[in-house]
């Protein structure tokens, strides 16, 4: 069975594959099928966002759509930069000025951390069916940045259980515990169980 995964990022791709393909999925990306138009994620939420991703390759092809959309929601900042997360310094994918930004943000309010979680939503749809799952890490962010794995807000965040960042663990490690890891499991339990 085919699969899109509507990602142009190699590291997610790389992640839906390994998860996949014991289920005879074949993923394809977003080069795979030629689609390099942008999407308008104009959505109020994760899910929202998730859903417009998914129906738009959706409407183009007849075969199922994986999408997902992600980020890091901070109680003392009431849940920001939440799906501002890519965006939160105002400059589009830079994460080392986002993270500059919630360090900012933290000491704004004299923090040196704060409870946070990650949040992936995923929709799939399948000739007009669409199933939806979220999956959650809960942890903190600190106002350091530490490791230089992973992307994003990684080097920021200590998991619950752990007493490192997600900067310092290895990948393997990180897709076993991550948001994404979480969510694609539940639509697994829906799909193929
Ligand atoms: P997207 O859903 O991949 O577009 O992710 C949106 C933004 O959320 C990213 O640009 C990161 O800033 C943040 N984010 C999402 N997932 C992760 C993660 O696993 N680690 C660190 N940051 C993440």
């Amino acid at each position: 069975m085919d699969i899109i995964i509507a990602t142009s990022n190699q590291g997610k791709l790389r992640e839906y594959k390994e998860m996949l393909e014991k289920y005879s999925v074949n993923c394809l990306s977003l080069k795979d099928i030629n689609f390099n138009a942008d999407i308008v994620e104009d959505g109020v939420s994760f899910k929202e966002n998730s859903y417009i991703k998914a129906k738009a390759i959706a409407d183009i092809t007849n075969l199922p759509v994986i999408a997902d959309d992600s980020g890091l929601s901070v109680d003392a900042l009431n849940g920001l930069p939440g799906i501002y997360s890519a965006r939160f310094s105002s400059l589009e994918h830079n994460d080392k000025a986002n993270r500059v930004k919630l360090i900012d943000e933290l000491h704004k309010l004299g923090l040196t951390e704060s409870p946070a979680h990650f949040t992936c939503a995923i929709t799939y749809i399948n000739k007009g069916d669409v199933i939806q799952t979220e999956g959650y890490v809960y942890g903190k962010v600190i106002d350091q940045e530490i490791g230089t794995n992973g992307f994003g807000y990684d080097s920021m965040f200590i998991p619950e259980g752990y007493d490192i960042t997600v900067g310092e663990i290895d990948e393997d490690s990180k897709n076993n515990i991550s948001h994404r890891h979480n969510a694609l499991i539940k639509l697994i339990e829906v799909l193929f169980k």
